[in-house]
């Protein structure tokens, strides 16, 4: 694989053939996930299509040029025309696969795809999920001198990473931002030896055999597996909550109430935690305002009783989201009546959606123990129902989902594990 600088990028891209280039960053974790993936697929493809990449510090004019605004960002040129879609950020090695596939005919895909030889590798222990569960457990297992690979979808960090501030994680006087905690943490662990391997497509995940493959033809075996996969808040579906997670649409009461202070917040939802976490949101708030579907609440009377006795509250019902718009410093929530269709317009500091979680547990929930939640069930040393195969974090059954309860619960389970090898 060819490195260019901007000299040469007029001759060596803006000319026939194919090119795919990678602009790469120094101290960038993105950039060191995809390395591996580029290097592999240059091998693969390389016949066909020029592997290039460059310097994205020292070329900034031709970064500038080019519109290039973060690194890594993979371009791809047909007879120096650039064509496709760009791929920034958690680069999966299937969507670098689908840009080149679009450049080649079938027939020629059919030969290289010949030549993709399946892999298998071994480790002791395979971590699914890498964000404060998985990554506390690969830090105290690879201490341990356990020989640890650590698998996750997207970039490492977990929730924390997409978390405005963090300000209840102990050890830190001022609130720390969820993204530079996360990449500690996660600097961390790696720093120590665990292998990772990021941005990935799990193809499959046999619990009883100790197997996981990621990408379709590479296979990780283990002694044990430790999953951490989190979960996944509820979406509303309104248009813009995507966008304004974490930049004024809050998930976690806990971890963002207290920066309401007499300030006036939404909350989407009507069970028993949007109930619950309203009432905590008041302790700080001046006013909240509860949206809700329904023409009634669905949390426990209790909760009820205490919500409508509560004189910061303003209850809609029979309402819902349609769009989050930010304003200044102000969240605008347009909300639809179900009865009416009469569409109006909330103003406030905050929003915060309760609305269910779901945990990450797809590809492996039929063989587990489960709570009625769907959450896996594990007991004092975090192993399942399955011998050998352990759950942390957020994806367990528990009362509560905290950063600081992730972290222990991955503490537990590598404490257990690493008595096993020893
Ligand atoms: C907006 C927001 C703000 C928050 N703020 C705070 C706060 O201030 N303080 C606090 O203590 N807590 C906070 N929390 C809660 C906290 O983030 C979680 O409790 C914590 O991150 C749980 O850690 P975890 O490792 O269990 O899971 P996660 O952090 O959810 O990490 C799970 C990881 O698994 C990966 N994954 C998912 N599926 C798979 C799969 N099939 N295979 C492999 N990998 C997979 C994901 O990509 C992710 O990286 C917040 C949560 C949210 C949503």
């Amino acid at each position: 694989m060819k490195e260019i600088t901007a000299k040469e990028f007029s001759s060596d891209v803006l000319n026939p053939g194919k090119v795919v280039l990678d602009f790469y960053s120094t101290e960038c974790p993105p950039c060191e996930a995809l390395a591996s993936k580029f290097e592999d697929l240059s091998k693969l493809y390389g016949n066909d299509i020029k592997f290039l990449k460059i310097y994205r510090q020292q070329n900034r004019v031709l970064a500038d040029k080019l519109d290039v605004k973060s690194s890594p960002t993979l371009l791809f040129y047909n007879d120096g025309k650039e064509i496709g879609e760009r791929l920034s950020g958690g680069i999966k090695r299937s969507d670098i696969i689908h840009n080149l596939d679009l450049m080649l005919p079938d027939a020629r895909l059919k030969e290289i795809k010949a030549q993709i030889k399946p892999s298998v590798s071994e480790f002791d222990v395979i971590i699914l999920g890498a964000g404060p569960g998985g990554l506390t457990a690969g830090l105290y297992l690879c201490q341990s001198k356990i020989n640890t690979v650590m698998v996750d979808i997207a970039l490492p960090g977990g929730q924390v990473s997409t978390t405005h501030e963090v300000s209840n994680y102990p050890g830190f006087i001022e609130p720390q931002a969820g993204y530079l905690l996360s990449h500690n943490m996660s600097e961390q662990t790696k720093l120590c030896g665990t292998v990772y391997k990021v941005a990935v497509d799990i193809t499959k995940v046999d619990l009883a055999k100790k197997e996981v493959v990621i990408d379709e033809y590479e296979t990780i075996r283990a002694k044990k597996i430790v999953i951490a996969t989190g979960t996944t808040p509820n979406l509303t579906g309104a248009i813009g909550e995507k966008a304004l997670k974490g930049k004024g649409i809050s998930y976690c009461a806990t971890c963002d109430a207290k920066f309401f202070d007499n300030k006036e917040v939404v909350v989407i939802g009507g069970g028993n935690s949007a109930v619950e976490e309203s009432d905590f949101i008041s302790r700080f708030a001046s006013k909240v305002t509860m949206v809700h579907q329904l023409e009634k609440f669905t949390a426990n009377k209790k909760a009820q009783d205490k919500i409508f006795a509560n004189p910061k509250m303003n209850i809609i019902f029979n309402s819902e989201p349609r769009a989050f718009v930010k304003d200044g410093d102000k969240m605008v929530s347009e909300i639809e009546n179900l009865i009416t269709g009469e569409r109006t317009k909330l103003i406030s500091d905050g929003v915060f959606i309760f609305i269910g979680m779901k945990p990450n547990i797809d590809l492996f929930k039929d063989k587990l123990q489960l709570d009625q939640w769907g959450y896996i069930k594990s007991d004092e040393n975090m192993q399942t129902s399955i011998s050998d195969i352990y759950a942390v974090g957020d994806v367990t059954s528990k009362k509560y989902r905290q950063i600081t309860t992730a972290v222990a619960d991955g503490t537990i389970a590598a404490m257990a594990i690493a008595k096993d090898f020893f």
